[in-house]
């Protein structure tokens, strides 16, 4: 037996509609705010993603990396934003200073270590707002955000926010922060030694104890903004308040990527049960990516949530989510004659808009039932040698329990009215 790959899971019937109602979901909401689907290529050239200032462990630690038969260095998509950004350059879709919103739904992939909620395919959906420094914009994908898993009906979450500063901030930041932490150099994790050089930000987001003892005392982000990011944080802030939109400030969120400056955000599963993985969405600010990208000077903010992790958070949660369609009517049968008439009758039902199906296997009259009860069948159309002699067939109702013989010919308009189709 092959089993799958490690890290990767098989989406089952069982299953599927808890994922087929949230893609339904998220496309309808993201249509509202005037978001435009666009879907790219799962793998890109490799120096997409390994580019000199990305430092991130998933950038050089995680991604699939492989050769074509044409000696192509290629990679499979980590994250959708670099690819996003890329067809935005390649189809200049920044042409007449345009504001572009676009969102996305697909897998991506990392060589992590696997736990819960965390996957070495995932899927991701998430949006990308190219050409606008407003800081309405912000507030607008923070909103998106928060619609997202209110409106699911999820309670259990906490939306965090911060600023990182525009980029002279940030670089004065960085700077006080290194000067801060290397007296302490011998004292860091593994990781933090490494990050100090190539990405210190990134030591504040570490879970060691023996480096959030260190990180307790160090210079705060917040005493190195500019004026101007100042401002613009606070116009944020204001805004979500006056929308009612509950947030906790965490100066210590710093996010993953290089990219990110000024706003960024999180969404993280308050559930007990969640295990240590709890961050729904994660999205910020990039006023810089598209220009190291090859594009013009473009602004841009977004975000992409987890979907495994919500699928998690609505089962955690017990939201009760419509159901997927079940069958109208099921046909039981008896021998190769009355199952050749059910097969001609269903494709006349089919045709009338009806969902059926019927026994290929030859099963018992009582395996037959099972089926069509485990099915939730809202009718059996019972097809016996009887029932053909009189150009009939039995309809029963699987919920009242009743039955009653209907002619072949009225069977359509029987079932129409009854099942209001
Ligand atoms: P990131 O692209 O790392 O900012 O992640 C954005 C969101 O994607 C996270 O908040 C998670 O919900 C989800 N995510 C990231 N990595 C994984 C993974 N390996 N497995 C499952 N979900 C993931």
């Amino acid at each position: 037996m092959i089993n799958k790959v490690k890290g990767t899971y098989d989406l089952l019937p069982s299953d599927i509609y808890i994922w087929q109602y949230l893609e339904k979901f998220i496309k309808e909401l993201y249509q509202k705010y005037n978001y435009k689907e666009i879907r790219t290529p799962i793998f890109e050239y490799s120096n997409l993603f390994h580019r000199d200032n990305e430092h991130s462990d998933m950038v050089t630690k995680e991604t699939y990396n492989f050769k074509d038969k044409g000696n192509r260095d290629l990679t499979l998509r980590p994250e959708g934003t670099a690819g996003v950004l890329r067809s935005y350059i390649e189809n200049k879709l920044y042409a007449n200073n345009r504001l572009v919103k676009l969102f996305y739904i697909g897998p991506n992939f990392r060589y992590e270590r696997p736990q819960k909620g965390r996957f070495r395919q995932f899927m991701q959906f998430g949006v990308e707002t190219l050409g606008s420094n407003d800081y309405l914009i912000d507030v607008e994908i923070i909103k998106l955000a928060f619609e997202t898993v209110k409106q699911l009906g999820l309670k259990q979450y906490i939306l965090k926010i911060n600023t990182l500063g525009d980029k002279q901030s940030k670089t004065n930041f960085e700077k006080a922060l290194v000067n801060y932490l290397t007296p302490f150099y011998n004292e860091l994790s593994f990781d933090s030694k490494e990050r100090l050089t190539k990405n210190p930000l990134r030591i504040l987001d570490s879970k060691d104890p023996n480096d959030l003892k260190i990180i307790k005392n160090a210079p705060s982000l917040k005493d190195y903004l500019s004026d101007k990011s100042k401002e613009s944080f606070e116009n944020i802030t204001k805004m979500l308040t006056s929308l009612k939109i509950d947030y906790e400030i965490d100066y210590k969120l710093v996010r993953g990527l290089d990219y990110y400056s000024d706003t960024v955000f999180e969404i993280l599963s308050t559930n007990p049960n969640f295990g240590s993985q709890t961050a729904l969405v994660g999205g910020g600010r990039y006023n810089s990516l598209v220009k190291e990208l090859g594009g013009p000077e473009i602004p841009g903010i977004g975000f992409a949530f987890g979907m495994e992790r919500l699928v998690e958070s609505i089962k955690l949660e017990e939201i009760s989510l419509p159901k997927e369609k079940t069958l109208d009517a099921y046909f039981i049968t008896f021998d190769p004659k009355t199952k050749k008439e059910a097969f001609k009758l269903q494709a006349l039902l089919r045709d009338n808009g009806f969902i059926t199906d019927l026994n290929y296997l030859n099963s018992s009259f009582k395996s037959q039932l099972k089926e069509a009860l485990s099915e939730e069948a809202k009718y059996l159309i019972i097809i016996g040698e009887d029932e053909l002699n009189e150009n009939k067939v039995t309809v029963k109702d699987t919920k009242l329990e009743t039955q009653e013989k209907v002619k072949i010919d009225n069977l359509v308009s029987y079932l129409k009215e009854k099942l209001n189709v």
